[in-house]
């Protein structure tokens, strides 16, 4: 009787089975088979391709998208690079071991944390996600829950766990699992500091049982085992108020080593750049936690010439996805300089940052989407009178935004 020369069931026991010149294989085998191909090109690719790019160039591809940060893209590149070349160290038999080098990111919210780490990953094509830490404070500090952050990662590495142990985790909000004083035996709120204590086997490497839909464990569900070791944890929080810290320690520590000189000038507008480790303590993250967190960078806020480049530099800027929009029908669309002005300075107002940006220009350009494709017009201008008079009729919906 035919049998699958893999599995040795016989024809009736399978789907379906192949015929070769001196053997059979059965449908399950044939998956597995592939499953395996895929685990082991992927493993081998990956690295190859990682190898390819130096800091520097980690940094230009950086500037395609994100304006400004030069800081933390300096920052990042370094770490990232520094993580991969210690992942194909790991066959060299030395008494050295590069340690994992997850980052820390401190700025503004829409100052553009989420998208470095987002550019990063789309450069080194490896699975990459987006989780908030304000759900982990939720579920309180059972465990289980804060493993299952690494579900998504699973999910976007198509359940393939070698892929996704080399993954970048992007944990957003790290500021809101802060416990709430510096001293731990006077305030001691055990939701912010329990979930830390969780992340901190996370982020140090270990394997952790992981389940495969999310949600909290439960007996009968099967677990799936990823080991966190290499996966590079990039962290983000805006860490509101922690120029008094820094501001604080400024003032009070001018001698030892790190410490600025008391001649330094200190620009107080931007304290952020001066934010050292002990801060992040003051804020309230546990000591272990900041220890797994060597690289800490920061951003800067945006101003309004950082917003008005941002609206026409990066590879896919606003304004140059209009410009495509528009070319389709066949219209060439520009900007006059005043227009873009104004569009920044109306974010400004309203607070809105470079996030704002983007429902400030649709607000401007909807009218003239809706009615120039049938028009016959080959050019079409936008002027700050335009952008004036599209923006006063929507004003009262950027206010409720407000
Ligand atoms: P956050 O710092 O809160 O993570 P994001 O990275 O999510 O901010 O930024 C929100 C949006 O604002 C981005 O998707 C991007 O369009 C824009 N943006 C913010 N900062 C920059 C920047 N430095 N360069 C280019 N675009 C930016």
């Amino acid at each position: 009787m035919d049998k699958c020369s893999f599995c040795g069931r016989s024809r009736k026991d399978v789907e379906i089975l192949i015929e070769g010149v001196s053997g059979h294989i059965c449908n399950d085998c044939i998956e597995q088979a592939s499953n395996i191909i895929k685990e082991e090109t992927t493993s081998v690719k990956g690295l190859k391709t990682l190898n390819l790019k130096k800091p520097s160039e980690i940094k230009a591809f950086l500037d395609n998208y994100v304006i400004g940060q030069d800081d933390a893209k300096k920052f990042l590149s370094v770490a990232v690079y520094n993580h991969y070349k210690r992942l194909q160290q790991k066959n060299t038999h030395d008494d050295v071991e590069i340690e994992k080098s997850n980052i820390i990111m401190v700025g503004r919210t829409g100052t553009g944390k989420t998208l470095l780490a987002k550019t990063i990953a789309k450069l080194l094509d490896v699975p990459f996600t987006i989780v908030d830490a304000t759900v982990l404070t939720e579920a309180g500090y059972v465990g289980e829950d804060i493993e299952s952050l690494l579900t998504r990662l699973l999910q976007v590495a198509d359940y393939n766990v070698k892929s996704a142990e080399r993954g970048i985790v992007f944990i957003d909000e790290l500021d809101k699992i802060a416990r709430k004083g510096d001293n731990p035996s006077i305030t001691r709120d055990v939701s912010g500091e329990g979930v830390q204590q969780g992340l901190l086997k996370l982020l140090e490497g270990a394997i952790v049982n992981v389940p495969p839909q999310g949600g909290r464990k439960h007996p009968d569900q099967k677990m799936i085992q990823v080991d966190t070791k290499d996966i590079l944890f990039i962290c983000g929080g805006a860490f509101d108020g922690i120029e008094r810290k820094i501001a604080n320690r400024l003032n009070t520590r001018a001698v030892g080593y790190g410490a600025l000189s008391k001649t330094a000038q200190i620009n107080k507008e931007n304290l952020l750049q001066y934010i050292a480790p002990q801060d992040l303590k003051s804020f309230g993250l546990i000591p272990e936690i900041i220890g797994r967190l060597p690289v800490l960078t920061y951003l800067n806020p945006l101003d309004k010439d950082a917003l008005k480049r941002i609206l026409v530099e990066p590879k896919n800027a606003l304004v140059k996805q209009y410009t495509k929009l528009f070319k389709i029908d066949g219209i060439k669309l520009t900007f006059n300089d005043d227009a873009l002005d104004y569009i920044v300075e109306t974010a400004i107002k309203f607070n809105l940052g470079a996030r704002g940006l983007r429902s400030i220009c649709e607000t401007v350009m909807t009218d003239a989407m809706f009615e120039l494709p049938e028009k016959n017009v080959k050019s079409f201008s936008v002027d700050k009178k335009y952008v004036e008079e599209k923006i006063s009729n929507y004003s009262h919906k950027m206010a409720e935004i407000n």
